[in-house]
């Protein structure tokens, strides 16, 4: 049986950060993936929607904000297959840019599904290896929808095998997916409804974001149900019916479920080890990314913690850096991640809402709110918005949110965040000087 100083299983966002980390300083290290390098962001997630997202963008350009500024453009062929086609060409290239980083590091790869049989010892394809230090970076994936022809409904996966563009697409669910679907096949020309649950979508991101999504996603056309919780789906010939518990139905010939993750645990092997899982199913861990296993460690979704990749790619090199390289006490803060939804227009979003503010400070919160028409939009008829907010805590009025939706917000958010995780201070904001023309200014002018 082979010894490793490092086994990492599953070779996503997490998994390949981590094993390269540890590569980097010298450990032996054996990564295992069951399916194509790179995982959900690369094959089923970030990658190929930020690719339909822009795809999007552009499309609506053209159609909708071109003719303000005198342009014409003659749009004849919109060709989905082909888009998805290059799309796929790209994804292929990253699984070759992912594998000659393995390999500059020397790390070995095996492909195939992992099982532990002990705290030290995993099995693939019918062969065991062992190692002191075991990291478990297997992810998630999408949870079914648990109603009657629940399996007529696609989820995210099942949206990047489409080849043609629906005529009509009813989205359920209210989280980043669900937003971001909508949004992308609303853009390209698809009749999408989107239905939710509750009052709203995206509820646990401040309310100004959802209600302007809302408006704005309504002004672009999309058909939007609050208060709709599926209760069925039939099929009729090439249509599906979805009704809700309202007794309110919709037909169109494609549903997507986009209702959370769960974690890739099952067939694992954890009962062979110390690994505990929690009370929803995740993987336990401290903020060392130590399991309840000795010498096994755990980042990524398989937490259900801060799914995204930024958060995995973190964690994972951290723990190489306290494991491989005598870091002894680094680990990843998962306060004040920033993340932005990929929708039209874009939400970044950093820090608490107003609601949550406003239950841990009571009245020392003090919000900054700016709404305005991007310039973007200034010789268009359409006149989309763009909203943000500060929200800020005590006399120095420390900034513990920023929020925002409108057109380029996605960019903006990274500096920002910077400034924020330093903590920074309204006063900080206003001493900056503005750029002008520009979006982002409004975060430094508030009054
Ligand atoms: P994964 O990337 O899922 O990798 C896990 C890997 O483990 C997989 O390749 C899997 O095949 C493999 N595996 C599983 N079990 C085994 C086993 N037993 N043996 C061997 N291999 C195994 N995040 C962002 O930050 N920005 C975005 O814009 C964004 N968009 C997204 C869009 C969609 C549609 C989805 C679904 C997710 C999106 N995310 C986004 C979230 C992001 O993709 C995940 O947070 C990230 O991929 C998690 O990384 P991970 O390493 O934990 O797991
Ligand atoms: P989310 O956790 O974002 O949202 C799922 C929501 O769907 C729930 O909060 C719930 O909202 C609703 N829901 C749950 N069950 C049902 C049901 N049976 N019927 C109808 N609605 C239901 O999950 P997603 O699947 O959208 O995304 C998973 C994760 O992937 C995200 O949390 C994010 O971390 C990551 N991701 C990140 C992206 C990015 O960074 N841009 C993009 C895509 C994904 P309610 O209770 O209000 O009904």
């Amino acid at each position: 049986m082979e010894t490793f100083d490092y086994i990492v299983i599953g070779g996503g966002s997490g998994g390949i950060a981590s094993a390269n980390r540890a590569g980097m300083y010298g450990a032996k290290v054996l990564l295992i993936e069951g399916n194509e390098l790179g995982g959900t962001c690369v094959n089923v997630g970030c990658v190929p929607k930020k690719v339909m997202w822009q795809a999007s963008e552009i499309y609506e350009t053209i159609k909708r904000d071109a003719k303000g500024y005198g342009i014409y453009p003659h749009v004849d062929n919109f060709d989905f297959s082909e888009l998805v086609d290059n799309r796929e060409k790209y994804i292929k290239f990253l699984h070759g840019a992912y594998q000659r980083g393995l390999d500059s590091n020397n790390i070995k790869v095996v492909k195939g599904y992992a099982q532990l049989v002990d705290n030290s010892t995993i099995e693939v394809n019918g062969e065991k290896f062992t190692a002191s230090n075991i990291l478990i970076a297997v992810g998630g994936q999408p949870s079914a929808l648990d109603v009657p022809g629940g399996e007529y409904a696609i989820d995210s996966n099942g949206f990047f095998e489409l080849t043609k563009a629906p005529n009509h697409l009813i989205v359920l669910g209210a989280g980043y997916i669900a937003a971001e679907i909508a949004g992308v096949m609303n853009g390209l020309g698809s009749k999408v409804s989107w239905a939710f649950r509750k009052e709203r979508p995206l509820r646990h991101f401040d309310k100004m974001l959802a209600d302007n999504l809302v408006e704005i996603y309504q002004e672009q056309e999309m058909a939007i149900y609050a208060n709709s919780v599926p209760a069925k789906i039939e099929k009729n010939g090439e249509e599906y019916t979805v009704t809700f518990e309202n007794g309110q139905s919709l037909t169109g010939d494609c549903v997507l479920f986009a209702g959370g993750r769960k974690p890739s645990v099952d067939n694992l092997g954890l009962e062979n080890t110390d690994v505990q899982l929690d009370e929803r199913g995740f993987i336990h861990v401290d903020k060392f990314q130590n399991t309840t296993a000795q010498g096994i460690y755990a980042v990524g979704d398989v937490i259900g913690k801060i799914d995204l990749t930024p958060v995995a790619i973190a964690a994972g090199r951290r723990l190489s850096e306290r494991l491989f390289n005598g870091q002894t006490d680094l680990y990843l803060d998962y306060n004040l991640v920033p993340t932005v939804v990929f929708t039209h227009p874009p939400i970044a979003t950093i820090g608490l809402t107003e609601e949550e503010a406003v239950e841990k400070y009571g009245e020392e919160v003090k919000v900054y709110r700016s709404r305005f028409t991007p310039m973007y939009f200034a010789l268009n008829e359409y006149r989309q918005k763009c909203e943000m907010k500060l929200v800020c805590v005590g006399k120095e009025e420390k900034i513990v949110g920023l929020h925002g939706i409108g057109v380029g917000v996605d960019e903006m958010l990274q500096g920002f965040a910077v400034a924020i995780k330093m903590g920074a201070t309204k006063a900080d904001f206003d001493n900056t000087v503005a750029i002008h023309p520009t979006g982002a200014e409004e975060f430094v002018t508030m009054r």
